[in-house]
């Protein structure tokens, strides 16, 4: 282990001495004073230019990109990543990313008046005490709740709004979290006043109980604390955008495109946390809300084809967008033209968090960049939720309209996981799936006309037709039917009638010609093995079946067309 250990060290002493090398001979000045920066340095931000798009796509493995701008690149990175960086030999500069402290008053008294105006950064302290004093004086509205603890003793905490906090209700999930990049903190304030207008104005503003009462609102205002208390807890001055072991955790997720590690670091504890949390809980829409530029970055990040509701993206960032404009002047939230893009025409990352909850976890979350400054001055955030918290409403309302309902078995009326797949629209994971334990799913969609196919293992699959509108919901409540298992007599329809039932030699079937043309008659056993087939066409819309050749017992007729049952009747031979 020690020998591991000095030969970790010397690569470490290199890369630190080649970057000091290299900065040197790029400033031209071979300052000592340098030599001294970058050792104690564990975060560089710096900017260079590129000459080509296509040189991103490597670049983003190598370095964290926090924005571009026309050929111009922002990046972070740490040392082993900025050493890597250097060998490309791109001739770049120094940002001085320290925050003025003048501008970030810290608001460290949980009883001062000024809580009100939300216009100070909280000290971490402050922050955890805080978030536990919405649950004390909400005790019918909100839990908090942490889902790790860090080494440093820090907590990622998140509270979850709803009329009834302790239940699981058939409502969608909206998850907003911020500064999941340390130094990126108008998020951090913006969701605590937010937290707070959703639980003050609940029973007298009919918006937001209307909004509390339909969904079960998630909020982590500080994803990082360890990256935004970098310099300890009582003030954000020394934050970087990594977290505590310098890693940018929002390049350390699973990417669709590069794979489990796509920047070759181990899941961050804050990422393994997260991802626990998104398994636990189906979120319907998410937001990840960052510093740094003005504008909505919709999926994907990863691949420059676009997203199956590449259409619904557009009108609910347009819509983001337009409502900031309404309450803030042009200059503000409209980088990339108007302040909405894909996520790949402006700059594509792996390991995104983005990415990662619509691929893997069949959500819908999108980046929202807030200001431009890192972290904007104290004195500005309450002029930023003037111009966006109308935006944050809107986008927890999305969450509510689409497709809804519960699927179910239709012999037990037991809830389902089941898959519901919108035919000729969804690829690439763009499906969502039912949940228990109330069988619940939630589909935002555009306008249209869909073909939605519910299908689960075990059961036959069911396609509906449904046409839904933009801001309003369709419930579609779905009955499975099983394939073999426990099938009783489904009485829901008058396709077939059996007679005589019980039979002996022969029984005669009826059916209902207009409906049962071109479908399929079978006889099963109670294995569910099929002992007799036969196609029904409309000109024999009676059927006898000769049943001499089998034992007495309990068998099921039951007709499908196009691999969707249409009926089942229980027959007793004796
Ligand atoms: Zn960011």
């Amino acid at each position: 282990m020690k020998k591991l250990f000095v030969l970790t060290l010397s690569i470490f002493v290199i890369s630190v001495f080649s970057v000091v090398t290299v900065i040197a001979q790029n400033n031209n000045s071979g300052n000592d004073n340098i030599g001294k920066i970058i050792a104690n340095k564990t975060e560089f931000h710096f900017k260079f230019s590129i000459t080509s798009k296509e040189e991103i796509s490597k670049l983003t493995t190598i370095i964290s990109i926090d924005k571009v701008v026309g050929n111009q690149v922002y990046a972070y990175a740490n040392q082993a990543e900025f050493a890597k960086f250097l060998q490309l030999n791109y001739n770049f500069q120094l940002i001085n990313s320290d925050i003025n402290v003048d501008n970030i008053k810290m608001l460290d008294n949980l009883n001062s008046k000024q809580i009100d105006a939300w216009d100070a950064y909280p000290t971490y302290t402050t922050y955890d005490s805080l978030m536990t004093r919405f649950q004390l004086n909400y005790p019918n509205l909100c839990r908090t709740f942490s889902i790790k603890t860090l080494t440093s003793g820090r907590k990622l905490l998140f509270v979850k709004i709803s009329d009834n906090p302790d239940v699981t209700e058939n409502e969608p999930k909206i998850l907003y979290t911020s500064s999941i990049h340390g130094n990126e903190l108008s998020g951090y304030v913006l969701m605590l006043h937010l937290i707070d207008y959703l639980l003050s104005n609940y029973g007298s503003n009919s918006r937001i109980t209307n909004i509390v009462n339909n969904t079960e609102i998630w909020i982590c205002p500080l994803a990082n604390p360890d990256g935004a208390f970098k310099g300890g807890n009582s003030s954000i001055a020394m934050a970087q955008r990594y977290n505590g072991n310098n890693i940018d955790l929002n390049r350390n997720y699973p990417d669709p495109q590069a794979g489990q590690h796509p920047d070759g670091n181990a899941w961050q504890p804050e990422t393994m946390a997260f991802m626990a949390l998104a398994d636990s809980i189906q979120f319907t829409m998410s937001a990840n809300f960052h510093d740094g530029s003005e504008l909505f970055n919709y999926p994907w990040d990863t691949w420059a084809k676009g997203h199956a509701d590449s259409t619904w993206w557009n009108y609910v960032g347009r819509e983001f967008a337009d409502t900031i404009h309404l309450y803030s002047p042009s200059t503000y939230f409209n980088d990339m033209g108007n302040g909405v893009t894909n996520g790949y025409a402006w700059y594509t990352i792996t390991g995104g968090r983005q990415d990662y909850m619509n691929y893997y976890k069949h959500c819908r979350e999108v980046t929202i960049e807030l200001t431009s400054g890192q972290p904007p001055a104290a004195s500005t955030l309450p002029t930023y939720w003037n111009y966006c918290y109308h935006s944050f409403l809107n986008y927890i309302e999305q969450g509510m309209y689409g497709i809804k309902g519960i699927v179910t078995d239709s012999v037990t009326g037991n809830p389902l996981k089941a898959k519901i797949f919108i035919q000729g629209h969804d690829m690439d994971s763009s499906h969502v799936y039912s949940v228990l334990p109330l069988g619940s799913y939630f589909r935002p969609i555009y306008t249209g006309n869909y073909n939605v196919t519910y299908s689960s293992s075990g059961y036959y699959s069911k396609t509906i037709n449904v046409a839904v509108s933009n801001k309003s919901s369709l419930t579609k409540d779905v009955k499975l039917v099983p394939l073999y298992v426990n099938i009783q007599d489904i009485e829901d329809n008058n396709l077939i009638s059996l007679f005589p039932n019980p039979a002996q030699n022969t029984v005669i079937v009826s059916f209902n010609k207009n409906t049962v043309e071109n479908s399929t008659l079978e006889l099963i056993d109670v294995c569910g093995k099929c002992i007799y087939r036969n196609t029904i066409t409309s000109k024999n819309n009676i059927q006898t079946i000769d049943l001499s050749g089998f034992a007495k017992g309990i068998y099921f007729v039951k007709l499908q067309k196009n691999n969707q049952l249409l009926s089942v009747k229980k027959l007793i031979i004796n």
